[in-house]
């Protein structure tokens, strides 16, 4: 039987070892936390990503506890006036041939990481990776606390600030975004009755938008806050927000978005980083995945996705050739496409975030006569997003 360690037990790394175990692989998942856990917030599961649980066996389970959105909406965010729309729900389903959904994040990584379980991979908490040796004979993974342990591969799914990356790529750092975002969740029973729709909505506003939509079949509303900033944290990449800030940074929003902010009691920051430069995925049978290998902005929701669709992906080639092979294989399948998707988040920032009233009117008063004349388009954008398979 072959054998594969993974470094990281998020949403990437239990897709992961989920594939691989449910292949046969011996896995084991060292997760540096004392617990399985993931912040109180949402994520959007667009259909490619809910086509990439579906190969895992989880959707089903996943889409017991989501949400699932009618359409995803951008507006301007003092007037409310409606910029672009594209319809998601049963035309979701038609046009790209699986569900739309909206999921709390603890929700999708514990049906992941139960099902990971379920289908035989070990899980190891407290089980910080310091790195990762390929020789002769395997790969040597060094733990924090000196424990040695071998494999067959070593999948690097540690996330933004991963050690594997650091170790295949001489210390390259990701390089911060000039945004920070607050997210975090309100129970939909605080606000007023007719305002809790099933929708996606961007508020988009000069050097700032808002991204909201309902969870947990509606009970809380999402939020997600993106604010331009000079400068990172200073205490690094999440911390705790101040909501009496985040109020003041949207005040003069319409009064949906104030009427939502008025209702949070606590918040997390985090900043935004990307990395545009080219870095290496593998190394012998190392691997980076996910955000490890590819962080990526948020504005197109599709780091989670990108994640997810790598752990089938990876599976699919894993078992068409030897490790290495299968990890070249790999990188070259993958890095076209979420290239492409780390392109358009960028530029989707840009649109969200026009300082100038021209701006505004010169970009987005067309795109609202466009998606009015043709309503049809604006799917037709997104179907080599959402249309993608990572099983074939
Ligand atoms: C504001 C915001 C909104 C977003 N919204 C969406 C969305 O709607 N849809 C979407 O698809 N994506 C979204 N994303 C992106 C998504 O959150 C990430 O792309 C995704 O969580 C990446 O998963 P990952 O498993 O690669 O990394 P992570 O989730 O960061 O997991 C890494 C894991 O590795 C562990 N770890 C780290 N270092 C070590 C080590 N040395 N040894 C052992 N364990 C280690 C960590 O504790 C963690 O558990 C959003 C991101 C942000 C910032």
């Amino acid at each position: 039987m072959q054998s594969a360690i993974v470094a990281g037990g998020g949403i990437g790394g239990m897709a992961a070892a989920l594939a691989l175990a449910r292949a046969g692989w011996r896995v084991t998942v060292c997760e540096q936390a004392e617990e399985i856990t993931e912040v109180g917030a949402g994520l959007q599961v667009s259909p490619n990503a809910s086509r990439a649980l579906r190969a895992l066996g989880v959707l089903d389970a996943v889409a017991e506890v989501a949400s699932r959105p009618e359409r995803a909406i951008l507006r301007d965010g003092r007037t409310g006036s409606t910029i672009f729309t594209t319809e998601l729900g049963e035309s979701a389903v038609r046009r790209w041939g699986s569900p739309y959904l909206h999921v709390h994040r603890a929700d999708l990584l514990a049906a992941l990481s139960r099902a990971a379980e379920n289908a035989g991979a070990e899980v190891m908490l407290g089980a910080r990776v310091r790195h990762a040796l390929d020789t002769r004979d395997g790969v040597a993974v060094h733990l924090e606390n000196e424990t040695r342990l071998e494999a067959d591969l070593v999948i690097g799914a540690d996330g933004i600030r991963s050690a594997l990356r650091r170790q295949l790529n001489e210390d390259e750092q990701p390089r911060f975004a000039g945004q920070v975002a607050w997210r975090g969740t309100v129970p939909a029973e605080r606000l007023p009755a007719g305002t809790v729709r099933p929708e996606a909505t961007v508020w988009a506003g000069p050097k700032r938008h808002l991204v909201t939509y309902p969870l947990r079949r509606g009970a809380l509303i999402n939020f997600v806050a993106v604010e331009e900033r000079p400068e990172g944290l200073s205490e690094g990449w999440v911390a705790p927000g101040d909501p009496d800030m985040l109020r003041r940074a949207y005040a003069g929003w319409h009064p949906q978005v104030e009427g939502l902010l008025a209702q949070v009691e606590s918040t997390f920051q985090w900043g935004l980083y990307d990395r545009p430069e080219q870095v290496t995925w593998v190394k012998g049978r190392i691997v980076l995945i996910g955000d490890a290998a590819h962080p990526m902005l948020p504005f197109m929701a599709q780091g989670a996705a990108m994640a997810l669709e790598d752990a089938v992906v990876l599976d699919r080639c894993l078992a068409a050739g030897n490790v290495a092979e299968a990890l070249r294989a790999f990188e070259d399948i993958r890095w076209r496409r979420v290239t492409r998707v780390q392109a358009r988040a960028r530029a989707n920032g840009r649109l969200f975030h026009k300082r100038t009233l021209l701006g505004r009117l010169t970009s987005h008063l067309p795109l609202a006569a466009l998606t009015r004349a043709l309503p049809g388009l604006a799917a037709g954008q997104l179907d080599w997003l959402y249309g993608y398979d990572p099983t074939i």
